[in-house]
């Protein structure tokens, strides 16, 4: 498969394989943003990953961190002028707002207020968070990726 190189943006690299798109459910970019997404793509170092290939976008450290929820050992890469000017390892991030939901069905979060999820990383480990509210753990951070209608809809009332 060719895939064109792009002249400005961003590509991530090593993303797990079949992940690209719970990566880009976390990463919310615009829908008009031009893409390439390849999907269990054969690795030089054996083995599949996905790629991902944003056209004129550069990701915010903040953006590019959430991408570790989902794939810890992505690589992002800056291109200029069609030329790498950076490229990094993320890194899981502290604190997540409002990326994942809590598996506690009598959290506060899931009562339909308008509450914003935080979560904060577990001190020894990247992959596993607690939520602020309920304090209940999370690890299979993808399966909780997801938005939270009550917090990203206004309320509205008649009168
Ligand atoms: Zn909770």
């Amino acid at each position: 498969m060719k895939v064109e190189r792009i002249e400005h943006g961003t590509v991530i690299d090593h993303i797990l394989p079949a992940m690209a798109f719970n990566v880009l459910r976390v990463l919310r970019l615009p829908n008009d943003c031009t893409m390439s997404i390849l999907v269990n793509t054969h690795s030089k170092k054996g083995g599949k990953k996905d790629i991902l290939k944003f056209e004129d976008v550069e990701l915010s450290a903040g953006q590019a961190n959430l991408v570790a929820l989902i794939s810890p050992q992505a690589t992002i890469n800056y291109i200029v002028d069609g030329k790498l000017v950076r490229k990094f390892n993320t890194e899981a991030p502290m604190v997540v707002r409002g990326i994942l939901t809590c598996s506690n069905p009598n959290c506060i979060t899931n009562k339909n207020e308008p509450i914003t999820t935080e979560f904060k990383r577990a001190p020894d480990t990247d992959q596993r968070y607690v939520c602020s509210y309920c304090e209940r753990d999370i690890e299979d951070l993808v399966n909780h990726v997801g938005t939270k209608p009550s917090a990203t809809r206004r309320r509205t009332r008649a009168g």
